[in-house]
């Protein structure tokens, strides 16, 4: 059964869009089949796997809203190996139709359903705010993906998104977990960003990813040709880091199934 992961801040501007396309794309190479979901309206995932948003067919909305089934709306031939189901401005009517529905909390969560279990990852690119998108987002996932940057302040903004995934998931979905915490455009020669990265991984500890992605001009030039950094340069820092992420989360996993397992045994 895949496992869903949303990959959510409040902020702007963190990286949870490049995080999306270019963990996804690892994964992908990994021979692992992945679907992206792209609930933002800027479509910054769509441009970014090759996809162009004016000219797709259909979209989350089409999705969320007249509730098509997934086969009907994904998108196969990304260019980073994944299938995605696209985001344009369409996504902002989502938001305003999903206020009147029926279980407008759990339309995503419905929707996936039947396909869960063709994919072995799902990952949900949210738009910057705690909307009904994102509400949505946290609905269906299993767990929560946090891209943040070590800078000021951000710790308290990284513990204001944990009180409301908390408080959000009561609601909607009790079984939500943290994922992991993924510091994104780490720059180590920076004092503050290493003094931030300490106190997260006091304040978080295993939750904080051992893999940090650094500042990377690879990985921001690779959405304007539409791809992945590995597959716009694959030596690039940007694109290894990510790939290391991939790596981590899968023995994590692992790991957390053996552990599972063993406990089972001792039951
Ligand atoms: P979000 O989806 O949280 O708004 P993005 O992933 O779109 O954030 O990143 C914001 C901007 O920073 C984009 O222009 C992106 O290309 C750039 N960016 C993201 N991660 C990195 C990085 N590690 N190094 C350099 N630029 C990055
Ligand atoms: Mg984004």
């Amino acid at each position: 059964m895949g496992k869903v992961i949303a990959i959510a801040n409040q902020k702007g501007g963190v990286g949870k869009t490049t995080t999306c396309i270019n963990l996804a794309a690892s994964m992908a190479a990994t021979k692992r089949k992945v679907l992206v979901i792209d609930l933002d309206p800027q479509g910054n995932a769509t441009m970014a796997s090759g996809i162009d948003k004016y000219q797709v067919a259909s979209t989350a909305y089409d999705l969320l809203v007249d509730e098509l089934p997934v086969e009907q709306i994904v998108e196969r031939e990304t260019s980073g190996g994944y299938h995605l189901i696209a985001a344009n401005g369409d996504v902002t009517a989502a938001e305003i139709r999903l206020m009147e529905v029926f279980a407008r909390e759990v339309r995503l969560r419905t929707a996936l359903a039947p396909v869960r279990e063709h994919y072995d990852y799902i990952f949900i690119d949210c738009p910057p705010s705690l909307n009904l998108l994102t509400v949505n987002a946290m609905s269906a996932a299993d767990s929560v993906l946090v891209p943040m940057q070590c800078e000021y302040f951000a710790l308290e903004g990284l513990t204001a998104l944990v009180d409301t995934i908390s408080k959000l998931a009561a609601v909607v979905n009790p079984s939500l977990k943290i994922e992991g915490i993924l510091r994104t455009m780490f720059d180590h020669r920076n004092r503050l960003s290493n003094e931030v990265s300490d106190q997260l991984k006091g304040h978080f500890g295993d939750k904080v990813y051992r893999t940090v992605i650094p500042r990377n001009v690879r990985l921001a030039e690779a959405p304007s040709f539409g791809s992945p950094a590995m597959y716009y340069d694959k030596s690039s820092q940007g694109a290894k880091a990510y790939l290391a992420l991939a790596g981590e989360m899968l023995r994590r996993s692992e790991h957390q199934a053996t552990a599972t397992d063993n406990a089972e045994h001792t039951v």
